[in-house]
């Protein structure tokens, strides 16, 4: 019986992790300075103060300074900016992120447009998502669960020049930057959204299969090629009540099925999540790089 192999994320995070921190000590050696986030959050979101939490306890574990700003529901959208205005002339800080979504009342490109491009560690500035897409041009960062995807397969061993490719989903966060880079590195790609007719004929040619659509188990087993690479983005929380939570977390593929054709997959929780996280703190490292180290 085939039986996939099961890209460990958690595994591959903490190595990335680890050797984050093994840079930050040297550079706080050599320089006497650390890198520094500012992580800043409006209101108070559930899901976003996790994500926060998770971001700002993974800095001090590699030895990054993050910056905390919290700010209320309401706050009005120029004091959001005058914020960032005053983060991106601070030297201690090196990256800016602001969590999403924002308030309705808060015009995210908007703010994402105010932060500074050396200082954009999440890379979704449109001068950086610009940059990905055009050819001959480097962005200075690339967005963090998109380059988490990238990661996996290179750690992996898969290579990506020349395959097919196919994503699922074309957001910005996720679907729209993963094809940029997946055809930065020279595979053929194809972006299946919710208008696409049928999104089975497209997946069935695919030797790399991103999927990024937020929809439950869409993708089935029969729909992989055998030996295909499957990283696997979507994180939906379906009812499970033999769970004290009352509910469990599976991602856009079917797990058990997929595993009986692809080569390789992530799983979900435990495949690309902990990478977005390492992502950012790379991207964070980095940029603190290039101004310490000028
Ligand atoms: P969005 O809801 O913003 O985008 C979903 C995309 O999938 C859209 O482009 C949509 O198409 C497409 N889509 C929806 N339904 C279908 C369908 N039935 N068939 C084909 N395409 C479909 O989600 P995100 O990109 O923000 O997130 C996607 C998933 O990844 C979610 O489960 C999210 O939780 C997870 N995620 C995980 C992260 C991590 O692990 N670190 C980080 C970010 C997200 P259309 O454009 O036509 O509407």
């Amino acid at each position: 019986d085939h039986k996939a192999t099961i890209i460990d994320g958690k595994a591959v995070a903490q190595t990335i992790r680890s050797e984050i921190a093994d840079e930050v000590r040297q550079l706080s050696q050599k320089y006497g300075k650390v890198p520094g986030l500012a992580v800043v959050i409006v209101g108070n979101r559930k899901d976003s103060q996790s994500y926060v939490g998770m971001k700002r306890k993974a800095c001090a574990e590699v030895g990054i300074k993050s910056i905390d700003v919290d700010l209320p529901e309401d706050v009005p959208e120029s004091e959001l900016i005058s914020k960032v205005h005053e983060l991106n002339a601070n030297p201690d800080v090196h990256g800016i992120l602001v969590q999403l979504p924002l308030p309705k009342h808060i015009n995210e490109e908007k703010v994402l447009t105010e932060i500074s491009l050396e200082k954009d560690v999440d890379g979704f500035h449109p001068l950086n998502i610009g940059k990905l897409a055009m050819k001959g041009r480097e962005p200075l960062f690339q967005p963090c669960t998109p380059k988490g995807c990238l990661e996996l397969l290179s750690r992996s061993g898969i290579s990506i020049k020349g395959k097919n490719a196919v994503v699922v989903g074309r957001s910005n966060i996720v679907g729209l930057p993963v094809s940029l880079l997946l055809l930065k590195a020279d595979a053929t790609v194809s972006i299946v959204h919710s208008r696409t007719p049928d999104p089975e004929r497209l997946v069935r040619e695919a030797d790399i299969i991103i999927a990024a659509a937020g929809q439950p188990m869409m993708i089935k087993g029969s729909w992989i090629k055998p030996g295909a690479a499957v990283i696997d983005v979507g994180t939906n929380a379906v009812d499970d009540p033999s769970k004290k939570s009352g509910y469990r977390l599976v991602g856009d593929v079917d797990f058990q099925e997929a595993c009986k054709v692809a080569g390789y997959i992530t799983p979900v929780p435990g495949g690309v999540g902990p990478m977005t996280v390492a992502m950012l703190l790379r991207n964070t490292l980095d940029g603190a790089k290039r101004v310490i180290e000028q």
